[in-house]
Protein backbone atom coordinates (compact mmCIF):
# COMPACT_ATOMS: atom_id res chain seq x y z
CA UNK A 1 0.00 0.00 0.00
CA UNK A 2 1.08 3.46 -0.94
CA UNK A 3 1.12 5.81 1.65
CA UNK A 4 2.15 9.48 1.54
CA UNK A 5 3.53 11.26 4.94
CA UNK A 6 0.33 12.76 5.69
CA UNK A 7 -2.29 10.05 5.02
CA UNK A 8 0.47 7.73 7.10
CA UNK A 9 0.33 10.45 10.18
CA UNK A 10 -3.78 10.14 9.96
CA UNK A 11 -3.73 6.17 9.91
CA UNK A 12 -1.21 6.17 12.75
CA UNK A 13 -3.57 8.72 14.97
CA UNK A 14 -6.33 6.81 14.17
CA UNK A 15 -4.88 3.42 15.32
CA UNK A 16 -3.93 4.68 18.37
CA UNK A 17 -7.07 6.51 19.13
CA UNK A 18 -8.42 3.41 18.43
CA UNK A 19 -6.26 1.05 20.73
CA UNK A 20 -7.16 3.94 23.67
CA UNK A 21 -10.29 3.26 23.28
CA UNK A 22 -10.18 -0.60 23.45
CA UNK A 23 -8.15 -0.80 26.51
CA UNK A 24 -10.62 1.85 27.78
CA UNK A 25 -13.51 -0.71 27.10
CA UNK A 26 -11.15 -3.84 28.23
CA UNK A 27 -10.35 -2.45 31.96
CA UNK A 28 -13.68 -1.33 32.40
CA UNK A 29 -15.10 -4.79 31.29
CA UNK A 30 -12.35 -6.54 33.32
CA UNK A 31 -12.85 -4.58 36.45
CA UNK A 32 -15.34 -5.33 39.44
CA UNK A 33 -16.56 -2.79 41.62
CA UNK A 34 -16.64 -4.65 44.51
CA UNK A 35 -12.91 -5.30 43.55
CA UNK A 36 -11.37 -3.31 46.27
CA UNK A 37 -8.17 -0.37 45.69
CA UNK A 38 -4.84 -1.80 45.96
CA UNK A 39 -3.67 0.87 48.34
CA UNK A 40 -6.37 0.76 50.44
CA UNK A 41 -5.82 0.93 54.28
CA UNK A 42 -1.84 1.19 53.30
CA UNK A 43 1.09 3.67 54.62
CA UNK A 44 2.26 5.93 52.13
CA UNK A 45 6.60 5.91 52.25
CA UNK A 46 8.17 8.07 49.88
CA UNK A 47 11.37 7.14 48.26
CA UNK A 48 14.19 8.07 45.74
CA UNK A 49 14.76 5.34 42.93
CA UNK A 50 18.49 4.02 43.22
CA UNK A 51 18.59 2.86 39.55
CA UNK A 52 20.46 5.71 38.58
CA UNK A 53 21.31 9.45 39.03
CA UNK A 54 18.50 11.06 37.81
CA UNK A 55 16.91 10.26 40.91
CA UNK A 56 13.26 9.61 40.54
CA UNK A 57 10.51 10.38 43.65
CA UNK A 58 8.52 7.12 44.15
CA UNK A 59 5.86 6.62 46.51
CA UNK A 60 5.70 3.29 48.11
CA UNK A 61 2.39 2.00 49.89
CA UNK A 62 2.71 -0.56 52.15
CA UNK A 63 0.47 -2.73 54.33
CA UNK A 64 1.16 -5.09 57.09
CA UNK A 65 5.23 -4.57 56.58
CA UNK A 66 4.66 -5.76 52.00
CA UNK A 67 5.06 -3.29 49.35
CA UNK A 68 1.60 -3.65 47.98
CA UNK A 69 2.77 -0.89 45.19
CA UNK A 70 4.92 1.19 43.53
CA UNK A 71 4.52 4.48 41.72
CA UNK A 72 5.94 7.59 40.78
CA UNK A 73 5.64 10.48 43.00
CA UNK A 74 3.50 13.34 41.29
CA UNK A 75 4.51 15.96 44.01
CA UNK A 76 8.68 14.79 43.21
CA UNK A 77 9.98 18.08 41.13
CA UNK A 78 12.27 15.79 38.69
CA UNK A 79 10.30 13.28 37.96
CA UNK A 80 6.28 14.96 38.66
CA UNK A 81 4.85 11.05 38.92
CA UNK A 82 6.57 9.07 35.55
CA UNK A 83 8.85 6.74 36.25
CA UNK A 84 11.10 5.40 33.29
CA UNK A 85 10.70 1.49 32.53
CA UNK A 86 13.43 0.06 35.65
CA UNK A 87 11.58 2.91 38.34
CA UNK A 88 8.33 1.19 37.29
CA UNK A 89 9.65 -2.13 37.77
CA UNK A 90 10.93 -1.35 41.25
CA UNK A 91 8.04 -3.09 42.98
CA UNK A 92 9.10 -6.16 41.32
CA UNK A 93 12.61 -6.07 43.08
CA UNK A 94 11.03 -7.43 46.15
CA UNK A 95 7.44 -8.52 45.19
CA UNK A 96 5.19 -10.11 41.78
CA UNK A 97 1.34 -9.96 42.14
CA UNK A 98 -0.07 -13.47 42.47
CA UNK A 99 -3.55 -14.56 39.70
CA UNK A 100 -5.73 -12.63 42.16
CA UNK A 101 -3.82 -9.57 42.40
CA UNK A 102 -2.28 -9.99 45.58
CA UNK A 103 1.68 -9.60 46.60
CA UNK A 104 3.46 -12.47 46.94
CA UNK A 105 7.68 -12.42 47.20
CA UNK A 106 9.14 -12.65 43.96
CA UNK A 107 10.79 -16.30 43.25
CA UNK A 108 13.75 -14.50 41.45
CA UNK A 109 14.91 -12.44 44.01
CA UNK A 110 18.33 -13.59 45.26
CA UNK A 111 18.79 -13.80 48.66
CA UNK A 112 21.73 -16.13 49.02
CA UNK A 113 25.70 -16.01 48.10
CA UNK A 114 26.63 -17.15 45.01
CA UNK A 115 30.83 -18.52 45.20
CA UNK A 116 32.41 -19.46 42.06
CA UNK A 117 35.40 -20.69 43.46
CA UNK A 118 38.51 -19.77 41.41
CA UNK A 119 39.01 -22.04 37.71
CA UNK A 120 35.47 -23.91 38.68
CA UNK A 121 32.81 -23.59 36.43
CA UNK A 122 29.57 -23.22 39.06
CA UNK A 123 28.61 -21.33 41.24
CA UNK A 124 27.87 -22.73 44.75
CA UNK A 125 25.71 -21.33 47.60
CA UNK A 126 27.92 -20.19 50.63
CA UNK A 127 26.56 -18.77 53.80
CA UNK A 128 26.82 -15.03 55.00
CA UNK A 129 29.07 -15.23 57.24
CA UNK A 130 31.77 -16.91 55.05
CA UNK A 131 31.94 -14.63 52.37
CA UNK A 132 32.23 -11.63 54.02
CA UNK A 133 35.29 -12.78 56.02
CA UNK A 134 36.08 -14.21 52.66
CA UNK A 135 36.05 -10.94 50.89
CA UNK A 136 37.79 -9.27 53.92
CA UNK A 137 40.41 -11.52 53.83
CA UNK A 138 41.35 -10.95 50.24
CA UNK A 139 40.62 -7.21 50.46
CA UNK A 140 43.38 -7.47 53.17
CA UNK A 141 45.61 -9.77 51.36
CA UNK A 142 45.48 -7.61 47.98
CA UNK A 143 45.55 -4.49 49.97
CA UNK A 144 48.97 -5.37 52.00
CA UNK A 145 50.92 -7.16 49.38
CA UNK A 146 50.32 -4.12 46.46
CA UNK A 147 50.35 -1.34 48.71
CA UNK A 148 52.61 1.81 47.15
CA UNK A 149 53.55 4.00 49.95
CA UNK A 150 56.06 6.30 48.27
CA UNK A 151 56.28 7.58 44.53
CA UNK A 152 59.36 9.83 43.19
CA UNK A 153 57.66 13.21 41.70
CA UNK A 154 60.00 15.66 40.26
CA UNK A 155 63.20 13.96 41.62
CA UNK A 156 61.42 13.38 45.11
CA UNK A 157 60.15 10.91 47.24
CA UNK A 158 56.35 11.41 48.25
CA UNK A 159 53.93 9.33 50.43
CA UNK A 160 51.37 8.62 47.70
CA UNK A 161 49.55 5.33 49.85
CA UNK A 162 47.51 3.84 47.11
CA UNK A 163 47.16 0.41 45.44
CA UNK A 164 46.32 -0.13 42.04
CA UNK A 165 45.11 -3.90 42.43
CA UNK A 166 41.60 -3.33 43.75
CA UNK A 167 38.76 -1.60 42.06
CA UNK A 168 35.69 -0.48 43.71
CA UNK A 169 32.26 -0.26 42.85
CA UNK A 170 29.24 1.70 44.54
CA UNK A 171 25.85 -0.14 44.19
CA UNK A 172 23.03 2.02 42.70
CA UNK A 173 21.10 0.11 45.57
CA UNK A 174 22.31 1.63 47.97
CA UNK A 175 21.49 5.00 49.28
CA UNK A 176 23.96 8.32 48.61
CA UNK A 177 25.21 8.08 52.60
CA UNK A 178 25.73 4.46 52.03
CA UNK A 179 27.83 5.54 49.02
CA UNK A 180 29.52 8.02 50.51
CA UNK A 181 30.57 5.78 53.46
CA UNK A 182 31.83 3.42 50.28
CA UNK A 183 34.19 5.82 48.84
CA UNK A 184 35.11 6.84 52.34
CA UNK A 185 36.41 3.03 53.78
CA UNK A 186 38.21 2.84 49.63
CA UNK A 187 39.85 5.96 50.30
CA UNK A 188 41.16 5.06 53.65
CA UNK A 189 42.85 1.30 52.11
CA UNK A 190 44.26 3.35 49.63
CA UNK A 191 41.94 2.70 46.75
CA UNK A 192 42.01 4.72 43.70
CA UNK A 193 39.85 3.07 41.31
CA UNK A 194 36.76 4.03 42.34
CA UNK A 195 33.76 4.22 40.56
CA UNK A 196 29.70 3.56 40.14
CA UNK A 197 27.12 3.34 37.45
CA UNK A 198 25.60 6.35 38.27
CA UNK A 199 29.02 8.31 38.51
CA UNK A 200 27.87 9.16 42.50
S1 LIG B 1 12.95 5.99 37.43
FE1 LIG B 1 14.42 5.65 35.79
S2 LIG B 1 15.23 7.69 35.31
FE2 LIG B 1 14.24 7.80 37.34
S3 LIG B 1 15.93 7.44 38.81
FE3 LIG B 1 14.91 5.46 38.39
S4 LIG B 1 16.13 4.56 36.74
FE4 LIG B 1 16.63 6.72 36.80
Amino acid sequence: MDLSRRSFLKLAGATAAAATLTGVGLRKASASPSEPLRIKYTKELHTVCTFCGVGCGIICNVRDGVIVNAEGDPDHPINEGTLCSKGSAHYNVSYIYDEKGNPKPNPNRLTHVLYRAPGASSYETVDWDWALEEIAKRIKDTRDRTLVETETVNGQQVTVNRTNSICWLGSAFCTDEENYLFHKMARSMGVINVDHCARL
